[in-house]
């Protein structure tokens, strides 16, 4: 399990530091996603060079991360990372979900400017890869339509308006504390 998870983080370090050239085969090209620099990079594809270090220090400061990692490793979905706005005052929101061949797509903003520090910014990144996990686990949410009934199934209305499930929050908090407390603990 942890050696997925750092192989994945490895991919997502090369990911923001290295400028591959989009490979014709990807899901994301048939579905005319943005232009990732992650290509190769596995699953979680950050599409910001400050998401993709962040996610890499993380990944060795909070278990809750690496198991979310491995979830979506395993899974039929490749997950997007963006640096952009959400609406409702929010730091980050999983905005739609779509399909390509036999891979779901799940896009979510991380609104980079609103992180006021490290451990913040992987609690937020955290809290959306729990909810991409949501999806994740029910194989017939294919698309955005679909996702927001599932939303309306298993989440609530928090601040705002937006959905929101307890279990996005309370993995989010857990994160946000596992890499306060690493960072800390190696006086970071
Ligand atoms: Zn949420």
């Amino acid at each position: 399990m942890a050696n997925t998870a750092r192989n994945i983080a490895m991919g997502i370090l090369a990911a923001g530091t290295v400028m591959a050239a989009p490979h014709p085969a990807t899901a994301a090209n048939l579905a005319g996603a943005p232009a990732v620099e992650a290509t190769i990079a596995g699953h979680v594809r950050p599409a910001d060079a400050r998401i993709s270090e962040t996610l890499h220090r993380a990944v060795d400061a909070s278990p809750t991360l690496r198991d979310l990692l491995d979830t979506i490793e395993a899974s039929d979905s490749l997950v997007y990372l963006s640096d952009a706005p959400c609406s409702h005052n929010q730091h980050a929101c999983f905005v739609n979900t779509k399909t390509a061949g036999q891979f779901r797509l799940l896009f979510v903003n991380i609104d980079l400017r609103r992180a006021r520090d490290e451990a913040e910014l992987d609690g937020s990144i955290g809290h959306e890869l729990r909810h991409a996990t949501e999806v994740i686990g029910d194989p017939t949410v294919r698309s955005t339509a679909l996702q927001f009934f599932l939303y309306e199934r298993i989440g609530f209305r928090g601040n705002g308006g937006a959905f929101e499930t307890q279990a996005a929050i309370q993995t989010g908090l857990q994160i946000r504390d596992e890499v306060a407390h690493f960072m800390k603990a190696h006086r970071r």
